[in-house]
């Protein structure tokens, strides 16, 4: 059954130059490059803190890829990590030369770099619909508790993870097929651990990125990955299966854990997968919501019961919001492909570069020789609307591509390059596919980005 919605008049609550829906990775990068290339932005979030994953969902793991010879992105994601150091919202990652970021001290950098970089917040407001006007975005309209509101903006960025805008305003998408898509997780914390019985026998039996693989797992790595310590829980939860105390179907349980405090909080536990599961339908995200939060009090029993040091602990907290992986992307310009990543990449189109780190859809490839890929500024831009670029994890490419440009870092990449290129649009009165490469360049380098 279907109904009509009445039209109605609505309020014009703000107007700017650059508006950007979602605020993870890819759109604090967005929202701050754009800032700092002159124009004015507002960034608008529908949950109460800016960050995306990082703070809604607990992933911690901003770096972890990084190794001695791991040639990096330069720009406002390395930013992020310092800010998040010097501010102390991080602590040692135990697998990687980089720190894990604290996801709730983590809100606070946020705010702080918001706000300093003159961007007008606007928490608590969703993404609903677009205005299109002669092919081109010209309206966002949200919803919140005040109703629904309109911002007039000259140039937007689709930052949401899941394409909303894009799809909504009729640019051409595409969704991986839910039994293809990578897993969901519902991510917790514990606390009341004994760090130093917990780091002891994490030392006296280390796990390897080879030990992810099982029955339900295989892992393609180059073969230099294998022997590597990996922060790795797998052997509690089997032993709770044998004991009875997890059912035999949920042999999934197991997974990373992400850093340990001194304070006996361990955190970022990535240790439930939930397949299947469509991060754009309201109605398999509750039911995995649910089945998530179940498991995830199992895998703390497990903890307790066969994890040296966690014994006392208990659930400290879950994650805001389900962690979602895998949605919409656009069909863009140009789309990237595995090729791409897999072998160095080169653009006349460079916004700038990632390591050759590709996590995902069984594949484990990490960046020790230096090897590194650059990101096309066309990857950004979506066939068929004006005026709308989008940002992070919803960019144009293909699965394994989408296994390397997911990863945060590379968000901030897409982020910054997005934010940059739409206020420079702005300054300069050209369409968003007509923009000078020379200019968006010497922008982003200017903003201490490495390009090549
Ligand atoms: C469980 C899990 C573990 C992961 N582990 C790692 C890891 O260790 N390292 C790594 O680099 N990557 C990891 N990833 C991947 C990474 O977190 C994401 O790919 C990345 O955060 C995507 O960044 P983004 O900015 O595109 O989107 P997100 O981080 O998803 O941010 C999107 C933002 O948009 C907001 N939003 C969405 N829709 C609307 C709307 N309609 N209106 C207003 N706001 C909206 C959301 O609330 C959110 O704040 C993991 C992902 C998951 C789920």
């Amino acid at each position: 059954m279907q109904i009509t919605e009445p039209a109605r008049r609505i309020d014009v609550i703000h107007e700017t130059d650059v508006v950007v829906i979602g605020s993870g990775p890819g759109g604090l990068a967005a929202a701050i490059g754009a800032a700092r290339a002159g124009v004015s932005v507002a960034l608008v979030e529908r949950f109460g803190c800016f960050g995306g994953n990082i703070t809604a969902v607990g992933v911690e793991g901003f770096a972890w890829y990084r190794h001695e010879k791991t040639v990096d992105t330069e720009g406002v994601g390395r930013e992020f990590e310092v800010r998040a150091l010097a501010d102390g919202a991080t602590t040692p990652e135990p697998q990687s030369d980089s720190n894990a970021l604290d996801a709730e001290r983590f809100k606070l950098v946020a705010d702080k770099m918001v706000l300093e970089a003159g961007i007008t917040p606007m928490l608590h407001r969703a993404f609903a619909a677009p205005i299109v006007e002669d092919g081109a975005v010209r309206v966002i309209i949200t919803e919140s508790k005040a109703g629904r509101e309109a911002i007039l903006a000259k140039r937007v960025i689709d930052a949401t993870g899941d394409a909303d805008v894009a799809y909504r305003a009729g640019a051409l998408t595409c969704k991986t097929p839910v039994e293809e898509m990578q897993a969901a997780s519902v991510m917790f914390s514990m606390t009341g651990v004994d760090p130093r019985a917990f780091s002891k026998a994490v030392q006296e039996d280390p796990q390897t990125y080879k030990d992810w693989e099982s029955g339900e797992w295989t892992v393609e790595t180059t073969g230099k990955e294998d022997a590597m310590f990996s922060p790795f829980l797998r052997k509690p939860f089997k032993q709770a299966v044998e004991a009875g105390l997890i059912p035999a179907h949920l042999s999934t349980i197991s997974g990373t854990w992400g850093a340990i405090y001194d304070s006996g909080d361990l955190t970022y536990l990535n240790l439930v997968h939930l397949p299947e599961c469509d991060g754009t339908d309201p109605d398999s995200m509750t039911q995995n919501e649910i089945e998530g939060r179940k498991q995830a009090m199992l895998a703390v029993e497990a903890l307790k019961r066969f994890q040296p040091g966690c014994e006392s602990a208990k659930l400290r907290n879950f994650g805001m919001t389900i962690g979602i992986r895998d949605t919409r992307k656009i069909q863009a310009v140009y789309d990237m492909t595995g090729q791409d990543v897999r072998e160095q990449g080169r653009f006349e189109d460079s916004i700038g570069i990632f390591p050759e780190f590709i996590d995902g859809y069984g594949i484990l490839i990490l960046p020790t020789t230096g090897r590194y890929f650059q990101v096309p500024y066309r990857t950004l831009l979506p066939k068929g609307i004006q005026n709308l670029l989008v940002a992070g994890r919803a960019t144009g490419g293909d699965p394994v591509s989408h296994a390397a440009t997911r990863n945060m870092m590379c968000c901030t990449v897409t982020g910054q390059g997005a934010g940059v290129a739409a206020a420079l649009s702005v300054k300069h009165s050209c369409d968003l596919d007509r923009l000078d490469m020379a200019l968006l360049q010497g922008e982003l380098k200017r903003q201490g980005v490495r390009l090549h």
